[in-house]
């Protein structure tokens, strides 16, 4: 163990000298912009990224013109979002004419994969920089290579790295910050590509966590979500002795006023111990994310999930024999390719029965190298479709249901963003659910206690009562 962390230390030292020859560069102002897709786990890098990318020396922008770095943080989860990317990718070509020394980069998930490395290798010319989730941390020495020898750099190496701890981070937000305690998945559901492209669970030490986390607060964060493909799985790759449930604990011990959320929980390993937790920590906010995917049985198998849909709804009741008024939400897939209608009927009677506060619901995409992808399809593309939008239709009227219920009551919010919309503060209760509301930009990081006087499907809006001072 030490002597894997001493390695991640050197290669620490080793960045460090890169990010100092790439400042040493410029004669210039330089600019940098990072595009992120998918989940809050690539919002997690991409602020590590921007966090080197600065400590080069590169301003942030969102101007595509003005930058000299663009780089793409890809997801791989679901098709829709692949050709996104390569969309926006090839969108770049025209103002990399205009401005040739422009580095373009794409890095994250979707570029782990060796087929579409070799794509971007053949028909994406003018990308210069190619590399994967193992290699994020290598960004300085990477990005020295294609400044300094001009040629086109790919580094997808499959080893996973020791965690690199001690990078440079540029948050986009004071008062809400994301942090990642673990890397990758040992699941393998059989639909996701995500534990082909980000490898095995690594958990960060929990003495490290909670003194990122207690900097963080000191620095005025208020709301803090945690981040793994599966946090109930935290720790169990250690030898430390300190499970999820544990560490919530330490980290509910740090003081001062703010919230803890955490995301994601998979249904195989939420236990009682978690839900005990949660019920005992006022820190962590009164709600859980907990994707159950399919309410049948047979495709719950098919997926390779190892729950059933009783376990699932065990959990539930748990939990609301805890806590009255937890919001639950979830991820469902339609249309996995076994999936008949039976099987779909018995996921509506999920959704039924459970009562969630909002849905992510996603239309099966069929990944290259997943066992799912050598099942056939019994449901044609317009039976999918059809599905989709009766379950969308269902959802909506249960949340809108769900959000009814807090009309006219007053709600303790902290006021997480000044946004340019009329109801200028975007605020969020507890439970995630946001409340919009006119209010002076200053009060951004403040708890506020707020009457609800308009509901929408999952938005709400109100009017100020008070304020913390
Ligand atoms: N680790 C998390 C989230 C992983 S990806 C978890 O297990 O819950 C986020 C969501 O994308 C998943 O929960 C799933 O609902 C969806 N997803 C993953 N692979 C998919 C695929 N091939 N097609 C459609 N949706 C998919
Ligand atoms: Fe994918 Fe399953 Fe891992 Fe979530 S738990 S990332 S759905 S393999």
């Amino acid at each position: 163990m030490r002597e894997k962390r001493l390695v991640a230390e050197e290669e620490l030292l080793r960045q460090q000298e890169y990010m100092k020859k790439v400042r040493a560069l410029h004669t210039k102002p330089m600019y940098a912009m990072v595009d992120t897709y998918g989940c809050q786990q690539n919002e997690a890098d991409s602020e590590i990224l921007r966090g080197m990318l600065l400590e080069m020396g590169y301003e942030p922008t969102t101007d595509e013109d003005l930058a000299d770095v663009i780089l793409l943080n890809s997801c791989a989860v679901r098709e829709h979002a692949e050709m996104r990317i390569l969309g926006n990718v090839g969108a770049l070509k025209h103002g990399k004419r205009r401005k040739p020394d422009q580095v373009i980069g794409i890095c994250g998930c979707m570029v782990q994969q060796a087929h579409m490395t070799e794509k971007v290798k053949k028909s994406f010319h003018h990308v210069d920089l190619v590399f994967g989730t193992h290699a994020v941390h290598r960004l300085p020495e990477l990005l020295y290579q294609v400044l300094v020898a001009k040629k086109r750099v790919f580094a997808i190496e499959d080893t996973e790295h020791e965690i690199v701890e001690g990078l440079p981070v540029l948050r986009a937000s004071k008062t809400k910050a994301w942090v990642s305690i673990m890397y990758g998945c040992n699941n393998f559901c059989s639909y996701c590509i995500v534990p082909y492209v980000r490898g095995r669970e690594r958990s960060r030490a929990a003495d490290v966590i909670v003194a990122e986390i207690t900097a963080l607060i000191e620095d005025g964060a208020r709301d803090i979500t945690l981040l793994g493909q599966n946090v109930n799985s935290y720790g169990l790759d250690r030898d430390d002795g300190v499970n999820f449930s544990e560490l919530l604990r330490r980290l509910n011990a740090i003081p001062g006023k703010f919230r803890l959320r955490f995301m994601t929980s998979h249904p195989k390993d939420a236990s009682k111990e978690l839900f005990e937790t949660m019920a005992d920590c006022e820190k962590v906010c009164k709600h859980i994310h907990l994707p159950f995917q399919s309410g049948s049985d047979r495709v719950l198998k098919e997926m390779n999930r190892k729950y059933t849909r009783e376990h699932y709804r065990d959990l539930i009741e748990y939990a609301r024999s805890l806590m009255p008024d937890i919001a639950i939400t979830s991820d469902v897939i339609v249309g996995f390719p076994t999936e008949t209608e039976e099987d779909f009927s018995e996921t509506l009677d999920l959704i039924e029965t459970v009562g969630f506060d909002a849905l992510f619901t996603f239309l099966y995409s069929r990944r290259n190298g997943t066992p799912a992808a050598k099942l056939a399809d019994v449901s044609t593309k317009e039976e999918r479709q059809e599905r989709f939008e009766r379950l969308l239709e269902l959802q909506n009227e249960q949340s809108k249901e769900k959000n009814l219920r807090h009309l006219g009551t007053r709600i303790e919010v902290l006021i997480e963003a000044d946004t340019p919309e009329e109801k200028n503060l975007l605020a969020r209760c507890d439970d995630n659910r946001p409340v919009r509301f006119a209010g002076d930009p200053a009060l951004v990081g403040k708890f506020a206690i707020v009457e609800i006087t308009e509901c929408a499907k999952w938005s709400m809006e109100g009017t100020v009562i008070s304020i913390e001072p």
